[in-house]
């Protein structure tokens, strides 16, 4: 194309700007979320059999990909290696969701953890040795270098403090579970906010994806159970739903891995 041709093309988006003194909304997305309205992430945590039997089919007859974070010693981890392997050449992201799943049984709440799985009576080398041979676990399993962490039962620190800075390096970005929308400008990727999902309707989740699109929001769902298999759970109807709506609106909605909304952010955050 020649720089005639150029500026005929470019012509009518300067003038757009130039009357309206700001880009239009859909000049403006094309920065972002790859162009569409929003981005959504859909994560899978506990390393369950149904991510495997019904998630990772379901978001595959649509063309979606999820991010599923693995503790590497669970049931559903260990007994399932070939078919997490099958997960990720498929191109869903697994995750780092530690080895054992330690939680802080010093907050509230916290009865059921017991006392050798207490991330308050861990050290913050402990932790890291055990997020640092989950890597080794999941690289042995898809080949990848990079990928994300989520924080056990939101935990963010040991019984010497925080653990977020010592991490940095060893994840593009790290999920906590602050129920609120990610704004690209201030979205803090060491501990990147979403909803946890515990018996919404499909209508309701639709809702949330909704709510992101009119905030050109990055919208993070935490799963659990989908159709069983947790306390914490989403019915398998439900869940449909709300993958036919991304499926439908693929045009205006980017539904992505963490690990691929992660770089987009940095990269416009460079
Ligand atoms: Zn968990």
């Amino acid at each position: 194309m020649n720089t005639c041709m150029k500026y005929l093309f470019v012509f009518p988006f300067m003038l757009t700007f130039l009357v309206h003194g700001q880009t239009s909304p859909s000049d403006h997305s094309t920065e972002i979320w790859q162009g569409k309205q929003a981005a959504v992430v859909l994560t899978y945590d506990d390393a369950l059999n149904v991510h495997l039997d019904h998630v990772v089919p379901d978001l595959e007859v649509r063309g979606l990909k999820g991010t599923f974070y693995l503790s590497a010693f669970f049931p559903g981890s260990k007994n399932r290696i070939q078919d997490w392997k099958k997960a990720g050449a498929l191109g869903h992201e697994l995750g780092n969701h530690t080895l054992y799943h330690p939680c802080d049984a010093s907050l509230p709440g916290r009865e059921w953890v017991s006392p050798d799985n207490d991330l308050h009576q861990y050290t913050t080398d402990q932790i890291l040795k055990e997020i640092r041979m989950t890597n080794v676990f999941l690289e042995s399993l898809d080949g990848q270098k990079e990928r994300t962490f989520a924080y056990t039962c939101g935990d963010t620190a040991t019984g010497e403090g925080s653990f977020v800075a010592a991490i940095q390096d060893d994840f593009v970005a790290s999920r906590g579970v602050r129920g609120a929308m990610n704004r690209i400008g201030n979205i803090n990727l060491s501990n990147v906010d979403s909803y946890g999902i515990n018996g919404q309707t499909g209508e309701e989740l639709i809702a949330l994806v909704k709510e992101a699109q009119e905030k050109q929001a990055l919208i993070t769902f935490l799963f659990h159970g989908v159709g069983g298999e947790h306390s914490l759970n989403v019915s398998l109807e439900a869940h449909r739903e709300l993958l036919d709506y991304l499926e439908a609106n693929k045009d205006l909605i980017w539904t992505t891995t963490m690990l691929e909304a992660a770089r987009h952010v940095k990269e416009h955050q460079q």
